[in-house]
């Protein structure tokens, strides 16, 4: 479905453009807020989001084997915490579940692994709960769910998360004669939404030094919901041990341009037609998020692509082992998930992984990826 062929307007566009009349432009952030998380109407509480049915498809959902894999990096860092006999397991926007539940199948080789963790799930949509909870049933294995880290009990921690910061929202500014403004959104005379340049201004200290070369329009964007996460993550992995893992689309050094982008039955749509009936997602600025960790007393890893880490973590071996004995079109099967994950023009460069860490751990972590391995783009 193209911008043309969304339905117009939406309940939720309606009490938008309504809101906007009465208080003013609203800034991107409160626009994703409200179109992703809306009670009613947003995007995670009703719409079959993840998977070949839905709007878009995600790593785990490709093959068992990126779960798998995260599984082996999670036992690689408990022991290299000293195999604490309890800890916190943590998955932050688990989706479907199957991350979570591919990696605890292949954590259960591990002794002492699965009895030590307390199995958290993160997670703000009933909706997605749901489908989690029916997915992870059958694994006899006592999972909680949380609505935010705050609520996790206070304990070492090892939580993953793939393509969560990408939906935590993020604000834009544009280039104008009259400095770096606000890019809000408006409504039109019938309702519709349309982008407009507010009057807040972003300060020189928030923008890169080279910012004064950029053209008029050059849009930059910052993402205060993420580095809040990610300054809580951290505070709590300083105080009670443990690190952090983060695969999502994104680049390794902060740069311009606008990322915000809108999927729908796996197409790019206008971001502003069909609030709540769109994912609505924007790249994750790696190096934005590494600055506040190891502000806040982190270790960090370098950002590297998903393929160099998939591929550090085994992922040849184990597509190997799943094809061994099995007929020539499950081999040829599972030989083009493996490429659809780590291939540099599929989803292996694009997606960029991180990793923090309490710094006591440093050097039992420095052979485990992506701590051993250099800087990507
Ligand atoms: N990790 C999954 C799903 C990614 S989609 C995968 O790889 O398939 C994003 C997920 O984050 C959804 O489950 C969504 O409901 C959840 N989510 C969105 N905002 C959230 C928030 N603020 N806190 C926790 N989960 C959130």
């Amino acid at each position: 479905m193209n911008a043309q062929q969304m339905p117009s307007p939406t309940a939720l566009g309606l009490r938008i453009a309504a809101m906007i009349r009465a208080t003013g432009p609203m800034n991107l952030s409160e626009y994703m807020h409200v179109c992703l998380n809306d009670s009613v109407h947003g995007y995670y509480r009703h719409q079959q989001a993840i998977g070949r049915t839905g709007d878009f498809i995600t790593s785990p959902e490709i093959s068992q084997m990126f779960g798998e894999l995260i599984g082996v990096w999670c036992t690689a860092i408990w022991q290299a915490m000293g195999s604490p006999g309890k800890f916190v397991l943590a998955e932050a926007g688990p989706g479907r579940g199957t991350l979570m539940a591919d990696l605890l199948r292949a954590c259960a080789r591990f002794p002492g692994f699965l009895d030590a963790a307390r199995i958290r799930l993160i997670e703000t949509s009933p909706a997605m709960i749901l489908e989690q909870k029916s997915r992870l049933a059958g694994l006899a294995r006592e999972c909680e769910w949380h609505a935010a880290l705050d609520h996790v009990d206070e304990l070492p921690l090892i939580l993953v998360a793939n393509e969560f910061l990408d939906v935590l929202p993020i604000r834009q500014f544009i280039k104008t004669a009259t400095g770096w403004r606000e890019h809000c959104i408006g409504t039109c005379a019938d309702g519709s939404l349309e982008w407009v340049v507010g009057t807040t201004l972003l300060g020189s200290s928030q923008l890169p030094a080279n910012a004064h070369e950029r053209t008029e329009g050059s849009i930059f964007e910052i993402a205060p919901a993420r580095e809040a996460w990610t300054q809580n993550l951290t505070e709590r992995l300083v105080a009670n041990g443990g690190a952090a893992l983060f695969i999502d689309y994104g680049h390794a050094h902060t740069r311009f341009g606008g990322t915000f982008q809108a999927l729908r039955n796996h197409r790019p749509v206008d971001p502003l037609a069909g609030p709540g009936l769109c994912d609505l997602t924007a790249h994750v600025d790696f190096s934005a998020i590494g600055s506040v960790a190891a502000a806040a007393g982190a270790q960090t890893s370098p950002v590297i692509s998903q393929g160099t880490f998939l591929q550090a973590m085994g992922l040849a071996e184990r597509a190997g082992a799943m094809g061994a004995g099995k007929s020539a079109q499950m081999r040829a099967d599972i030989r083009l998930q493996a490429e659809r994950l780590v291939m540099p023009d599929k989803m292996g460069e694009l997606f960029k992984v991180l990793a923090l860490a309490s710094p006591e751990f440093a050097p039992a972590l420095a052979l485990i990826p992506p701590f051993c391995l250099r800087n990507g783009n």
